[in-house]
């Protein structure tokens, strides 16, 4: 079992029409046919979004995929509109709310590593090669790959895990054209976020991003951009492959779950208990710290 341990109520705001609840965002429907995304403090590990909040997330992340979407903004569109809540919405909305053009989603989760860790580490260490790309032996728990390579995924519900497939998959479900299209602006932009990190001293070892297709068909990057939920961030001084690596995310709260304080049997599929004050506030210094490296200011909470 996995999902939520309190399942979210969404908010009745007058001329919105609510529409879906992610994981961590809010979604809702304007009159005029834009979306309102809003992100929540809520936080998810191990398929389950836990029962407890880290207040200040779902603002720092707006506005850090905010920051990016600028960085990004030559090479890519993206779907903001307004970062201004709709009239009427609670006030808890300022600045974790962003409007923006409801696209058609193509369901696939677009996924550049630049290192080796995580689900691609798992394939690799099977068959050598990770979502059908072969890479050479002798690679470790965050080594870097001599190329980013584009490793997509299909698009999970709440509760279960995406899956990866291969690039051929992507090209029978979607054109070939299509596929080379995501492929080549994921890796384009990929490179673009990794190279802005690498000149604050952060690898940006791996990100995700989710595009749809304006009324034209033409691509836009959506949801969030190089947020730590989104994105793996290490900090290049400590990087050192052969294990794994300290991180900029909720490597914290992972931790807590599966050592002995926590005495959560995930293996028995019971909800997540509460996270003590202590993981709450360490989780939150970390995305406090690389929103400060990233982008030089500090995040308004
Ligand atoms: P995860 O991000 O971990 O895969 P999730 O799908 O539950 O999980 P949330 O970030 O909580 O994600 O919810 C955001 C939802 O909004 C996603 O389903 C995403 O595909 C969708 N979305 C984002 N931008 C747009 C857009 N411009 N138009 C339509 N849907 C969008
Ligand atoms: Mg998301």
């Amino acid at each position: 079992m996995s999902g939520f341990v309190v399942r979210p109520e969404p908010a009745r705001v007058e001329g919105l029409t609510h529409l879906h609840t992610g994981k961590v965002r809010d979604l809702y429907a304007t009159g005029s046919g834009d979306l309102v995304m809003v992100a929540s403090d809520r936080i998810s590990a191990f398929d389950w979004v836990l029962p407890t909040e880290i207040p200040g997330k779902g603002r720092l992340l707006t506005q850090l995929s905010l920051w990016w979407f600028d960085r990004v903004a030559d090479l890519v569109p993206d779907h903001v509109v307004s970062d201004e809540p709709p009239a009427g919405a609670p006030a808890d909305w300022a600045g974790r709310t962003l409007v923006c053009r409801r696209l058609d989603m193509v369901p696939v989760e677009c996924v550049a590593r630049g290192y080796l860790t995580g689900s691609g580490l798992a394939e690799y260490r099977v068959d050598g090669t990770v979502c059908g790309v072969a890479l050479p032996e002798g690679l470790e728990d965050g080594s870097e790959l001599d190329e980013p390579i584009f490793t997509p995924a299909t698009k999970a519900e709440v509760g279960d895990h995406d899956e990866n497939v291969s690039f051929e998959t992507v090209v029978e479900r979607h054109g070939a054209g299509l596929a080379g299209e995501l492929r080549d602006l994921t890796l384009r932009v990929y490179a673009r976020g990794r190279e802005v990190a690498r000149d604050r001293g952060v690898l940006l070892a791996d990100t995700k991003f989710e595009f749809g297709r304006d009324t034209d068909g033409s691509l836009v990057l959506a949801d969030e951009v190089f947020t730590p939920d989104s994105s793996r961030y290490w900090p290049a001084d400590e990087w050192a492959p052969g294990g794994p690596q300290p991180s900029f995310d909720k490597q914290v709260v992972r931790d807590w779950l599966t050592s002995a304080a926590s005495g959560w049997d995930r293996a028995a599929d019971a909800p997540p208990p509460e996270l003590p004050e202590s993981v709450v506030r360490h989780t939150m210094d970390r995305y406090a710290e690389i929103f400060r490296r990233l982008t030089g200011s500090e995040p308004k909470l």
